[in-house]
């Protein structure tokens, strides 16, 4: 069998509106989420009942460059969705959103998340006959929901069927042939998806940073084990709420500290004060005497702030990102990681020189961005760094959260704290505690899922194996 494929981090969007603009305003949409994934973008949009639908690897502004976006017609209902994929992963016929034809109709289909029984679906919808052509959890999800709607003839009643054998991580935002928005988002609300409202219409989003950006206002987030249908700009039904919880850990964190962006505001809770209130939290646990506090771009630099404030050590650009290269967290081989560090943060010599220097980061996965700056801090003249951290050790793999496919890979699992410190090059090394973490969240109306930081079920599957 396949590996999954994990999507945790991808983005979806999608509008319900009164006017023909969907595909415009989509595109719009996903270039706001585009921190959310970088490997694949797609539209699919409705037209006189059919769903037209264009995806291709790359960056959204890539995919949809020149007349791309206008070989798509314009419509009234459309998804897009945005790919992170890991290693290997990321190949066309696993970008999104997934078009599924059923015997009486259509539906594209836009995920977030891991489906952690996706395999056991994929091998019962197989034996009814089914064909796939990717190997992601996004197109088993999409073909059990068209299932589902063919034998309950009825949409709403499809999705809250298929949506109930469902497990793990799931915010999805499907469209139907019959110009239907439906949006989900899984019992636990691992991921988030919230909704949005203007004069034309509603739209639906990974991160509310993406409302604003179309000129939507925030209405409210789609709630845990919710169902809202949009049809013709107007909210068709928003009081299904499915199926029972069976375990409530919430919101995974880390989209706090990492995933999205801190414009956004997700569950009630601003992404920017959460890092900011990561930042007091280190201050607070791990005090030292420091000339200058430095975060590193983009990811560490709220929690710099918050540092900062809090121990009243000024706050400095400690390195300059080049904002035209690629991600260096994703590339596959450790000398290409390496490099592409380099590449992208070049450290602030003017500033840094002559100084001891507090360095936050949100997260220590690998260790290789980390090792690769302090060094470069200290190559320039500081004379000390004393690195921060945002999120507590990694210590498990959490198919949840981050990309990592194998606890080998994090450093935490292989080294305490002081070896980590020396592999580092730090003069010293504070991570969050999880209890500083979740205090800094606590204004966020779910609790949260930490199980890549404490190893607390880790296991969603079920173990059912028929899924009608
Ligand atoms: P390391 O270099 O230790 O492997 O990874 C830590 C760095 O990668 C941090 O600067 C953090 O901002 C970033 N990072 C952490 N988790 C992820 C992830 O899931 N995906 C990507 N692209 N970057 C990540
Ligand atoms: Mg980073």
């Amino acid at each position: 069998m396949e590996a999954p494929k994990l999507n945790e981090k991808c983005a979806v969007f999608g509008v319900s509106l009164r006017t023909d603009e969907a595909v415009g305003i989509t595109c719009n949409g996903l270039l706001a989420l585009q921190h959310r994934g970088q490997e694949s973008a797609g539209i699919a949009v409705v037209r006189q009942n059919k769903i037209l639908c264009h995806k291709d690897m790359g960056l959204v502004g890539e995919v949809f460059s020149g007349d791309k976006l206008g070989s798509l017609p314009e419509g009234r209902t459309a998804i897009g969705h945005t790919r992170y994929s890991t290693t290997g992963g990321n190949v066309q016929e696993n970008s999104g959103p997934f078009v599924t034809e059923y015997l009486t109709g259509r539906i594209a289909t836009a995920h977030n998340g891991n489906i952690s029984n996706a395999p056991e679906i994929r091998d019962w919808l197989r034996g009814n006959g089914l064909q796939f052509n990717a190997t992601s959890d996004s197109e088993v999800a999409s073909s059990l929901i068209a299932y589902h709607i063919t034998k309950e003839r009825d949409i709403l009643q499809g999705v809250v069927k298929a949506a109930g054998f469902l497990r793990g991580a799931f915010s999805l935002v499907i469209a139907t042939g019959k110009d239907k928005l439906v949006a989900v988002r899984d019992p636990n609300g691992f991921r988030p998806l919230c909704i949005g409202r203007n004069e034309t219409g509603y739209a639906v989003a990974s991160e509310s940073c993406a409302l604003d950006v179309c000129g939507f206002e925030f209405l409210r987030d789609v709630a845990p084990g919710e169902i809202v249908v949009i049809e013709k700009g107007e909210i068709a039904s928003h009081e299904v709420m499915l199926f029972q919880k069976e375990e409530s850990r919430g919101l995974c964190i880390f989209e706090y500290v990492y995933f999205a962006r801190p414009d956004s505001v997700i569950d009630g809770l601003s992404v920017y004060d959460a890092r900011y209130n990561m930042g007091v939290a280190l201050a607070e646990e791990y005090p030292v005497d420091a000339d200058i506090v430095c975060g590193v771009p983009d990811s560490g630099l709220e929690a710099a702030s918050g540092y900062s404030m809090k121990s009243g050590i000024p706050l400095v650009s400690g390195f300059v990102k080049n904002r035209y290269v690629g991600r260096s967290f994703i590339y596959p081989t450790q000398s290409q990681r390496d490099i592409a560090v380099r590449q992208k943060l070049n450290p602030l010599a003017a500033n840094v020189k002559g100084k001891r220097v507090v360095l936050v980061d949100d997260s220590i996965v690998r260790g290789t961005t980390s090792k690769k700056i302090v060094d470069s801090l200290k190559s320039v003249g500081a004379t000390e760094v004393h690195m921060r951290v945002s999120s507590p050790p990694f210590l498990y793999t959490c198919h949840y959260g981050t990309d990592i496919d194998s606890e080998e890979n994090l450093i935490a699992n292989k080294m305490d704290i002081e070896r980590i410190q020396g592999s580092i090059g730090a003069d010293s090394l504070g991570y969050i505690s999880i209890k500083g973490l979740k205090q800094a969240c606590s204004k966020s109306s779910l609790d949260f899922c930490t199980a890549c930081f404490t190893g607390n079920g880790l296991s969603v599957r079920a173990k059912k194996d028929v899924f009608e």
